[in-house]
């Protein structure tokens, strides 16, 4: 029987697919949850994909000490995937912060504590690249570090990169070998209706909620490769103490609406034409240390667009069109 795995968050968007990816390679998994209910929901979920899976669930929050202890009795490993990914504007700053780098830092001592030998934490590309100024090339890598003062970054790249340096801060003396997966914006297949801020954006385009193309740009990766990177870290010596990028193409907003509307043309009129003003700044994560590390051969940004409207129109998400 192979390792058990504690995996934090795992009702969220990233977390269940992990949590179902690695029963089928055979991994027992506990799932940490806010609520019993939704420990519930989770169970049912894995049991409509799998008969008998080796699931447990164990109740913690991210703000609170108890729990935490008893999660990570026994487990060989952890995933520390929980952290709040609002959508929108944050009105109270430390609504992010407390439970993204105090919670980070709970989880990572109670390992610690625990004696559990590894743990992979979901970072982000907004721990690399924000905060600091751009470049000629625009090229960020693992070597990079956002500045949680610097001018500009948002409250959650600031919750992201404080958290990630917690998460080293606890295990420098000892401690889970720890790596740490720093993907770009994670789009691709849901496995539940209830989906999280990165798919959110999708949904809205195709609900004609976006009255102008916003002026963004961003790395796209596949949240199946974004699970992946998380099992190979685990299960590789050399990814000990890394740090790894996972993202495909860099787009700019106006593509991600161009592939849609590509995809769908009957759809073409839910989608905005007019681009909002503003400069597009190109901060483009390299994932080239995870494809040669890792060995992940990455999934096309435009295949994930595509799989996340399609999930999205097949469960009946997509609200109907407002009149343009
Ligand atoms: P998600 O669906 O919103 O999942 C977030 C998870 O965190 C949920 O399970 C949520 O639990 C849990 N959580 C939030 N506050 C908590 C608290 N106080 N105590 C315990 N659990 C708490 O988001 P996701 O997109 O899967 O993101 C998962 C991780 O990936 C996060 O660390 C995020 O920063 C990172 N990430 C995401 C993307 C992306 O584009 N999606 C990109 C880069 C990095 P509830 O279900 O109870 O709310």
């Amino acid at each position: 029987m192979k390792d058990l795995i504690l995996v934090t968050g795992s009702t969220g968007f990233i977390a269940t697919q992990t949590v179902l990816r690695l029963l089928d390679e055979g991994y027992r998994v506990r799932g940490t949850v806010r609520s019993q209910k939704k420990g519930d929901a989770l169970r049912k979920l894995v049991a409509s994909y799998r008969d008998d899976a080796p699931l447990e669930i164990a109740v913690a929050d991210l703000l609170e000490d108890e729990g935490w202890s008893a999660a990570m009795k026994g487990c060989d490993g952890l995933f520390h995937m929980a952290s709040p990914f609002p959508g929108g504007d944050i009105e109270d700053e430390d609504k992010l912060l407390a439970p993204a780098v105090e919670g980070t830092e709970r989880v990572l001592k109670a390992a610690k504590a625990a004696g559990i030998p590894r743990a992979v934490l979901t970072s982000s590309v907004a721990a690399v690249a924000y905060g600091v100024p751009t470049r000629p090339n625009g090229v960020f890598t693992e070597k990079d570090w956002s500045d949680p003062q610097g001018d500009g970054i948002s409250t959650y790249a600031k919750s992201k990169v404080l958290a990630e340096r917690k998460a080293w801060d606890v295990v420098a003396d000892g401690g889970p070998a720890l790596t740490t997966i720093n993907p770009s914006l994670v789009l691709g297949p849901m496995i539940e209706d209830d989906h999280g801020t990165s798919i959110g954006m999708i949904r809205s385009l195709l609900s004609g909620e976006m009255d102008k193309i916003p002026a963004a740009a961003f790395g796209i990766v596949d949240v199946r490769d974004v699970v992946s990177a998380h099992i190979k870290a685990f299960e590789m010596d050399s990814a000990k103490g890394e740090r790894f990028i996972v993202s495909d193409a860099f787009m700019t907003m106006e593509e991600v609406v161009a592939d849609l509307r590509n995809a769908y043309p009957s759809l073409s009129e839910h989608f905005p034409t007019e681009l909002e003003d503003g400069a597009i700044e190109h901060r483009v994560p390299s994932a080239k240390k995870a494809s040669e590390t890792l060995g992940i051969e990455f999934t096309p940004a435009s295949h994930a667009i595509v799989a996340t409207a399609q999930c999205l129109i097949d469960r009946k998400l997509v609200d109907a069109p407002v009149a343009r």
